[in-house]
Protein backbone atom coordinates (compact mmCIF):
# COMPACT_ATOMS: atom_id res chain seq x y z
CA UNK A 1 0.00 0.00 0.00
CA UNK A 2 1.47 3.30 -1.08
CA UNK A 3 0.33 6.35 0.78
CA UNK A 4 0.74 10.03 0.00
CA UNK A 5 1.80 11.20 -3.41
CA UNK A 6 4.21 9.47 -5.75
CA UNK A 7 7.12 11.87 -6.01
CA UNK A 8 7.95 12.11 -9.67
CA UNK A 9 11.57 13.25 -9.87
CA UNK A 10 12.15 11.83 -13.34
CA UNK A 11 12.89 14.22 -16.21
CA UNK A 12 9.76 13.16 -18.10
CA UNK A 13 6.96 12.53 -18.05
CA UNK A 14 6.97 15.51 -15.73
CA UNK A 15 4.40 16.67 -13.21
CA UNK A 16 1.22 17.96 -14.80
CA UNK A 17 -0.11 21.09 -13.05
CA UNK A 18 -3.61 20.74 -11.67
CA UNK A 19 -4.94 23.54 -13.91
CA UNK A 20 -3.66 21.70 -16.97
CA UNK A 21 -5.21 18.43 -15.81
CA UNK A 22 -8.53 20.12 -15.23
CA UNK A 23 -8.41 21.78 -18.64
CA UNK A 24 -8.19 18.33 -20.23
CA UNK A 25 -11.26 17.05 -18.42
CA UNK A 26 -13.74 17.90 -21.14
CA UNK A 27 -16.34 15.86 -23.00
CA UNK A 28 -15.43 14.54 -26.43
CA UNK A 29 -15.70 17.09 -29.17
CA UNK A 30 -16.47 17.18 -32.84
CA UNK A 31 -13.11 17.91 -34.40
CA UNK A 32 -14.73 18.94 -37.69
CA UNK A 33 -17.18 21.40 -36.14
CA UNK A 34 -17.08 24.94 -37.49
CA UNK A 35 -15.98 26.33 -34.12
CA UNK A 36 -13.27 23.72 -33.37
CA UNK A 37 -10.45 25.40 -35.26
CA UNK A 38 -10.50 28.97 -33.99
CA UNK A 39 -8.92 28.39 -30.53
CA UNK A 40 -6.10 26.43 -32.15
CA UNK A 41 -5.06 29.28 -34.41
CA UNK A 42 -3.93 31.24 -31.36
CA UNK A 43 -2.32 28.10 -29.95
CA UNK A 44 -0.11 27.72 -33.01
CA UNK A 45 0.84 31.38 -32.71
CA UNK A 46 1.78 30.85 -29.05
CA UNK A 47 3.81 27.74 -29.94
CA UNK A 48 5.76 29.73 -32.51
CA UNK A 49 6.54 32.32 -29.90
CA UNK A 50 7.67 29.59 -27.49
CA UNK A 51 10.03 28.21 -30.15
CA UNK A 52 11.06 31.80 -30.96
CA UNK A 53 10.27 31.58 -34.64
CA UNK A 54 8.53 34.12 -36.80
CA UNK A 55 8.28 32.49 -40.20
CA UNK A 56 8.59 28.84 -39.21
CA UNK A 57 5.73 26.46 -38.47
CA UNK A 58 5.17 24.38 -35.37
CA UNK A 59 3.47 21.07 -36.14
CA UNK A 60 1.78 18.69 -33.71
CA UNK A 61 1.91 14.98 -34.41
CA UNK A 62 0.16 12.39 -32.30
CA UNK A 63 3.11 10.40 -30.98
CA UNK A 64 6.07 11.41 -28.86
CA UNK A 65 9.45 13.07 -29.29
CA UNK A 66 10.66 9.99 -31.15
CA UNK A 67 7.85 10.42 -33.68
CA UNK A 68 8.87 14.04 -34.21
CA UNK A 69 12.47 12.87 -34.82
CA UNK A 70 11.13 10.61 -37.56
CA UNK A 71 8.87 13.28 -39.05
CA UNK A 72 11.81 15.68 -39.20
CA UNK A 73 14.01 13.17 -41.04
CA UNK A 74 11.53 11.66 -43.46
CA UNK A 75 10.11 14.98 -44.63
CA UNK A 76 13.36 16.72 -45.42
CA UNK A 77 16.01 14.17 -46.47
CA UNK A 78 16.60 11.60 -49.19
CA UNK A 79 17.59 7.94 -48.79
CA UNK A 80 21.36 7.67 -48.58
CA UNK A 81 21.92 11.33 -47.65
CA UNK A 82 25.04 11.94 -45.63
CA UNK A 83 24.38 13.48 -42.21
CA UNK A 84 26.61 14.43 -39.29
CA UNK A 85 25.84 13.38 -35.72
CA UNK A 86 27.61 13.00 -32.39
CA UNK A 87 26.83 10.33 -29.81
CA UNK A 88 27.28 11.34 -26.20
CA UNK A 89 24.26 9.98 -24.39
CA UNK A 90 21.28 7.68 -24.79
CA UNK A 91 19.14 10.12 -26.76
CA UNK A 92 21.80 11.03 -29.31
CA UNK A 93 22.55 7.30 -29.64
CA UNK A 94 18.91 6.51 -30.36
CA UNK A 95 18.50 9.35 -32.84
CA UNK A 96 21.58 8.16 -34.73
CA UNK A 97 20.21 4.62 -34.72
CA UNK A 98 16.93 5.88 -36.19
CA UNK A 99 18.79 7.81 -38.90
CA UNK A 100 20.63 4.61 -39.85
CA UNK A 101 17.44 2.53 -39.80
CA UNK A 102 15.83 5.03 -42.14
CA UNK A 103 18.69 4.60 -44.60
CA UNK A 104 20.78 7.71 -44.03
CA UNK A 105 24.55 7.61 -44.33
CA UNK A 106 25.54 8.76 -40.85
CA UNK A 107 28.95 10.27 -40.05
CA UNK A 108 29.30 9.53 -36.34
CA UNK A 109 31.45 11.24 -33.78
CA UNK A 110 31.65 9.21 -30.58
CA UNK A 111 32.33 11.13 -27.40
CA UNK A 112 32.40 10.33 -23.71
CA UNK A 113 28.96 10.39 -22.08
CA UNK A 114 29.05 13.71 -20.25
CA UNK A 115 30.58 15.67 -23.15
CA UNK A 116 28.74 18.33 -25.13
CA UNK A 117 28.31 18.70 -28.88
CA UNK A 118 31.79 18.67 -30.50
CA UNK A 119 31.89 22.17 -31.93
CA UNK A 120 35.45 22.18 -33.24
CA UNK A 121 35.09 18.69 -34.74
CA UNK A 122 31.89 19.83 -36.46
CA UNK A 123 33.81 22.88 -37.75
CA UNK A 124 36.59 20.68 -39.12
CA UNK A 125 34.27 18.20 -40.86
CA UNK A 126 32.00 20.87 -42.30
CA UNK A 127 34.98 22.89 -43.48
CA UNK A 128 36.40 19.80 -45.20
CA UNK A 129 33.10 19.07 -46.94
CA UNK A 130 33.80 21.28 -49.94
CA UNK A 131 31.20 19.60 -52.14
CA UNK A 132 28.41 20.05 -49.60
CA UNK A 133 27.77 16.32 -49.29
CA UNK A 134 26.62 16.64 -45.69
CA UNK A 135 22.92 17.35 -45.90
CA UNK A 136 22.15 17.78 -42.21
CA UNK A 137 23.76 18.25 -38.82
CA UNK A 138 21.93 16.72 -35.85
CA UNK A 139 22.45 18.06 -32.34
CA UNK A 140 20.91 17.05 -29.03
CA UNK A 141 20.43 20.36 -27.25
CA UNK A 142 19.90 18.86 -23.82
CA UNK A 143 21.12 15.27 -23.35
CA UNK A 144 18.61 14.09 -20.79
CA UNK A 145 20.64 10.97 -20.07
CA UNK A 146 23.71 12.88 -18.90
CA UNK A 147 22.36 16.30 -17.90
CA UNK A 148 24.39 18.09 -20.57
CA UNK A 149 23.30 21.18 -22.48
CA UNK A 150 25.12 21.89 -25.72
CA UNK A 151 25.74 25.24 -27.35
CA UNK A 152 23.47 25.39 -30.40
CA UNK A 153 24.45 28.98 -31.24
CA UNK A 154 28.05 27.76 -31.54
CA UNK A 155 26.99 24.96 -33.89
CA UNK A 156 25.23 27.50 -36.08
CA UNK A 157 28.32 29.72 -35.98
CA UNK A 158 30.65 27.00 -37.27
CA UNK A 159 28.13 26.04 -39.97
CA UNK A 160 28.00 29.66 -41.12
CA UNK A 161 31.77 30.05 -40.95
CA UNK A 162 32.08 27.05 -43.26
CA UNK A 163 29.37 28.57 -45.51
CA UNK A 164 27.65 25.23 -45.11
CA UNK A 165 24.12 24.74 -46.40
CA UNK A 166 23.22 21.66 -44.34
CA UNK A 167 19.95 21.62 -42.43
CA UNK A 168 20.32 21.97 -38.66
CA UNK A 169 18.27 19.44 -36.71
CA UNK A 170 18.01 20.05 -32.97
CA UNK A 171 16.53 17.73 -30.35
CA UNK A 172 15.02 20.14 -27.84
CA UNK A 173 12.82 17.58 -26.10
CA UNK A 174 14.10 18.40 -22.62
CA UNK A 175 14.99 22.04 -23.30
CA UNK A 176 12.25 23.82 -25.23
CA UNK A 177 10.03 25.76 -22.85
CA UNK A 178 12.59 25.55 -20.00
CA UNK A 179 16.01 26.59 -21.28
CA UNK A 180 16.82 29.44 -23.65
CA UNK A 181 15.90 28.22 -27.14
CA UNK A 182 16.11 30.47 -30.20
CA UNK A 183 14.87 28.71 -33.31
CA UNK A 184 15.31 31.68 -35.67
CA UNK A 185 18.38 33.30 -34.11
CA UNK A 186 20.20 29.96 -34.05
CA UNK A 187 19.04 29.04 -37.54
CA UNK A 188 17.45 25.79 -36.39
CA UNK A 189 15.66 24.11 -39.28
CA UNK A 190 13.98 21.29 -37.38
CA UNK A 191 13.33 21.71 -33.65
CA UNK A 192 11.96 18.61 -31.93
CA UNK A 193 10.09 18.33 -28.66
CA UNK A 194 7.31 16.33 -27.04
CA UNK A 195 4.40 17.10 -24.76
CA UNK A 196 5.57 15.36 -21.59
CA UNK A 197 8.69 17.29 -20.60
CA UNK A 198 8.95 21.08 -20.43
CA UNK A 199 5.39 21.51 -21.59
CA UNK A 200 4.02 19.78 -18.48
CA UNK A 201 1.53 17.60 -20.35
CA UNK A 202 0.89 13.88 -20.49
CA UNK A 203 2.81 12.05 -23.23
CA UNK A 204 1.08 11.86 -26.60
CA UNK A 205 2.32 14.68 -28.82
CA UNK A 206 5.46 14.99 -30.89
CA UNK A 207 6.00 18.70 -31.49
CA UNK A 208 8.15 19.95 -34.34
CA UNK A 209 9.35 23.39 -35.35
CA UNK A 210 9.96 23.59 -39.10
CA UNK A 211 11.88 26.46 -40.70
CA UNK A 212 10.93 27.86 -44.12
CA UNK A 213 14.10 26.20 -45.49
CA UNK A 214 13.05 22.82 -44.06
CA UNK A 215 9.55 23.21 -45.44
CA UNK A 216 11.02 23.97 -48.84
CA UNK A 217 13.23 20.85 -48.58
CA UNK A 218 10.10 18.78 -47.86
CA UNK A 219 8.72 19.66 -51.30
CA UNK A 220 11.40 17.61 -53.01
CA UNK A 221 12.65 15.20 -50.32
CA UNK A 222 12.12 11.63 -51.49
CA UNK A 223 12.22 9.68 -48.26
CA UNK A 224 8.95 7.81 -47.76
CA UNK A 225 6.40 9.15 -45.33
CA UNK A 226 2.64 9.23 -45.22
CA UNK A 227 1.12 9.88 -41.80
CA UNK A 228 3.83 12.40 -40.92
CA UNK A 229 3.61 14.42 -44.18
CA UNK A 230 4.31 18.09 -43.43
CA UNK A 231 2.12 19.57 -46.17
CA UNK A 232 -1.02 17.86 -44.84
CA UNK A 233 -0.45 19.48 -41.46
CA UNK A 234 0.47 22.92 -42.74
CA UNK A 235 -2.60 23.11 -44.98
CA UNK A 236 -5.04 22.10 -42.22
CA UNK A 237 -3.37 23.95 -39.34
CA UNK A 238 -3.90 27.30 -41.00
CA UNK A 239 -7.51 27.27 -39.84
CA UNK A 240 -6.79 25.31 -36.65
CA UNK A 241 -7.73 21.89 -38.03
CA UNK A 242 -5.87 18.61 -38.52
CA UNK A 243 -5.57 16.14 -41.37
CA UNK A 244 -6.76 13.37 -39.04
CA UNK A 245 -8.27 13.06 -35.57
CA UNK A 246 -6.13 15.08 -33.17
CA UNK A 247 -5.74 14.16 -29.49
CA UNK A 248 -8.37 16.70 -28.51
CA UNK A 249 -7.79 16.52 -24.75
CA UNK A 250 -4.10 17.20 -25.16
CA UNK A 251 -4.86 20.30 -27.19
CA UNK A 252 -6.92 21.65 -24.31
CA UNK A 253 -4.04 20.84 -21.98
CA UNK A 254 -1.51 22.40 -24.31
CA UNK A 255 -3.44 25.66 -24.45
CA UNK A 256 -3.60 25.72 -20.65
CA UNK A 257 0.12 24.95 -20.35
CA UNK A 258 1.02 27.71 -22.81
CA UNK A 259 -1.17 30.11 -20.84
CA UNK A 260 0.74 29.20 -17.66
CA UNK A 261 4.07 29.84 -19.35
CA UNK A 262 2.79 33.19 -20.65
CA UNK A 263 1.52 34.15 -17.20
CA UNK A 264 4.80 33.31 -15.46
CA UNK A 265 6.74 34.88 -18.32
CA UNK A 266 9.05 32.74 -20.47
CA UNK A 267 12.16 34.49 -19.07
CA UNK A 268 10.98 33.78 -15.54
CA UNK A 269 10.44 30.13 -16.43
CA UNK A 270 14.06 29.99 -17.61
CA UNK A 271 15.30 31.79 -14.49
CA UNK A 272 13.34 29.40 -12.26
CA UNK A 273 14.89 26.37 -13.92
CA UNK A 274 18.33 27.89 -13.44
CA UNK A 275 17.68 28.55 -9.76
CA UNK A 276 16.21 25.13 -9.00
CA UNK A 277 19.05 23.39 -10.82
CA UNK A 278 21.65 25.41 -8.91
CA UNK A 279 20.20 24.12 -5.64
CA UNK A 280 20.30 20.50 -6.77
CA UNK A 281 23.91 20.87 -7.94
CA UNK A 282 24.85 22.48 -4.63
CA UNK A 283 23.46 19.39 -2.89
CA UNK A 284 25.49 17.05 -5.09
CA UNK A 285 28.62 19.02 -4.25
CA UNK A 286 27.84 18.91 -0.53
CA UNK A 287 27.52 15.12 -0.73
CA UNK A 288 30.99 14.99 -2.28
CA UNK A 289 29.58 13.41 -5.44
CA UNK A 290 30.06 14.27 -9.09
CA UNK A 291 27.62 15.11 -11.81
CA UNK A 292 27.94 13.41 -15.17
CA UNK A 293 28.43 16.63 -17.17
CA UNK A 294 32.13 17.19 -17.85
CA UNK A 295 32.27 20.90 -17.09
CA UNK A 296 30.13 23.67 -15.59
CA UNK A 297 29.42 25.26 -18.98
CA UNK A 298 27.57 22.05 -19.90
CA UNK A 299 25.40 21.80 -16.78
CA UNK A 300 21.76 21.27 -17.62
CA UNK A 301 19.15 23.31 -15.81
CA UNK A 302 16.44 20.71 -16.44
CA UNK A 303 18.06 17.47 -15.25
CA UNK A 304 21.04 16.52 -13.12
CA UNK A 305 22.71 13.14 -13.59
CA UNK A 306 24.55 12.16 -10.41
CA UNK A 307 27.32 9.57 -10.27
CA UNK A 308 27.09 7.27 -7.28
CA UNK A 309 30.33 6.55 -5.38
CA UNK A 310 32.36 3.42 -6.17
CA UNK A 311 30.65 0.36 -4.77
CA UNK A 312 27.22 1.98 -4.64
CA UNK A 313 24.86 0.72 -7.33
CA UNK A 314 22.64 3.54 -8.57
CA UNK A 315 19.95 0.94 -9.32
CA UNK A 316 19.72 0.29 -5.59
CA UNK A 317 19.29 4.00 -4.92
CA UNK A 318 16.42 4.10 -7.40
CA UNK A 319 14.78 0.90 -6.18
CA UNK A 320 14.91 2.02 -2.55
CA UNK A 321 13.41 5.36 -3.54
CA UNK A 322 10.51 3.70 -5.28
CA UNK A 323 9.82 0.90 -2.81
CA UNK A 324 10.38 2.69 0.49
CA UNK A 325 9.66 6.30 -0.20
CA UNK A 326 7.21 6.30 -3.11
CA UNK A 327 9.68 8.40 -5.08
CA UNK A 328 10.84 7.98 -8.66
CA UNK A 329 14.36 9.04 -9.61
CA UNK A 330 15.58 8.83 -13.19
CA UNK A 331 17.71 5.80 -13.99
CA UNK A 332 21.13 5.58 -15.56
CA UNK A 333 20.52 4.81 -19.22
CA UNK A 334 22.63 2.50 -21.39
CA UNK A 335 26.22 2.29 -20.15
CA UNK A 336 25.36 4.58 -17.22
CA UNK A 337 23.04 1.93 -15.71
CA UNK A 338 24.06 1.38 -12.10
CA UNK A 339 26.44 4.33 -12.18
CA UNK A 340 24.07 7.26 -12.32
CA UNK A 341 20.70 8.35 -11.01
CA UNK A 342 18.96 11.47 -12.20
CA UNK A 343 16.90 14.21 -10.63
CA UNK A 344 14.60 16.04 -13.02
CA UNK A 345 13.89 19.68 -12.22
CA UNK A 346 11.95 20.33 -15.36
CA UNK A 347 8.52 21.73 -15.99
CA UNK A 348 6.16 22.42 -13.11
CA UNK A 349 8.57 22.37 -10.16
CA UNK A 350 9.53 24.49 -7.17
CA UNK A 351 11.96 24.71 -4.26
CA UNK A 352 9.94 22.38 -2.03
CA UNK A 353 9.86 19.67 -4.65
CA UNK A 354 13.61 19.91 -5.22
CA UNK A 355 14.31 19.86 -1.47
CA UNK A 356 12.15 16.76 -1.12
CA UNK A 357 14.06 15.11 -3.94
CA UNK A 358 17.36 15.96 -2.27
CA UNK A 359 16.23 14.81 1.19
CA UNK A 360 14.93 11.50 -0.16
CA UNK A 361 18.05 11.02 -2.28
CA UNK A 362 20.10 11.30 0.92
CA UNK A 363 18.06 8.53 2.52
CA UNK A 364 18.31 6.32 -0.55
CA UNK A 365 22.04 6.91 -1.07
CA UNK A 366 22.74 6.08 2.56
CA UNK A 367 20.57 2.95 2.43
CA UNK A 368 22.42 1.86 -0.72
CA UNK A 369 25.75 2.12 1.11
CA UNK A 370 27.01 5.64 0.44
CA UNK A 371 28.48 7.74 3.21
CA UNK A 372 26.14 10.70 3.41
CA UNK A 373 25.76 13.20 6.16
CA UNK A 374 22.01 13.60 6.49
CA UNK A 375 20.88 17.10 5.73
CA UNK A 376 24.11 18.18 4.05
CA UNK A 377 22.60 18.37 0.57
CA UNK A 378 19.36 19.81 1.87
CA UNK A 379 21.23 22.59 3.70
CA UNK A 380 23.35 23.40 0.65
CA UNK A 381 20.26 23.69 -1.52
CA UNK A 382 18.46 25.73 1.12
CA UNK A 383 21.33 28.20 1.08
CA UNK A 384 20.74 28.63 -2.65
CA UNK A 385 16.97 28.86 -2.30
CA UNK A 386 17.22 31.33 0.58
CA UNK A 387 18.44 33.88 -1.95
CA UNK A 388 15.45 35.82 -3.24
CA UNK A 389 14.28 34.68 -6.66
CA UNK A 390 15.25 37.23 -9.25
CA UNK A 391 12.55 37.89 -11.77
CA UNK A 392 13.62 38.52 -15.35
CA UNK A 393 12.14 42.02 -15.25
CA UNK A 394 14.50 42.86 -12.38
CA UNK A 395 17.53 41.52 -14.26
CA UNK A 396 16.60 43.65 -17.25
CA UNK A 397 16.22 46.73 -15.03
CA UNK A 398 19.62 46.33 -13.36
C1 LIG B 1 12.51 12.15 -23.75
C2 LIG B 1 13.47 12.47 -24.83
C3 LIG B 1 13.33 11.95 -26.12
C4 LIG B 1 12.35 10.89 -26.49
O1 LIG B 1 11.11 11.32 -26.47
P1 LIG B 1 9.87 10.33 -26.36
O2 LIG B 1 8.84 11.37 -26.13
O3 LIG B 1 10.10 9.40 -25.24
O4 LIG B 1 9.73 9.67 -27.67
C5 LIG B 1 14.21 12.37 -27.10
N1 LIG B 1 15.20 13.21 -26.82
C6 LIG B 1 15.40 13.70 -25.59
C7 LIG B 1 16.53 14.62 -25.35
C8 LIG B 1 14.54 13.34 -24.55
O5 LIG B 1 14.73 13.83 -23.33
Amino acid sequence: MRTGINHLFIPGPTNVPESVRQAMNVPMQDHRAHDFGAPNVGMFRDLKSLFRTKDGHVLLFPGSGTGAWEAAITNTLNPGDRVLMARHGQFSVLWAQMAQRLGLNVDLIDLPWGAGAPISEFARLLGADRKGEIKAVFVTHNETATGVTSDIAAVRRVMDEAFHEALLFVDGVSSIGCLPFEMDAWGVDLAVTGSQKGLMLPPGLGILGVSPKALKASETATMRRAYFEFSDQVKNNETGYYPYTPPVQLLHGLRAALARIAEEGPENVIARHRRLAAGVRAAVKAWGLEVCAESPSLYSDTVTAIRTPDGVDARDVIRIGYDRYNASFGSGLGPLAGKVFRIGHIGDSNEGMCLTAIALAELCLAAAGATIQFGSGVAAAQAVYAQPAIQAAQIAAE
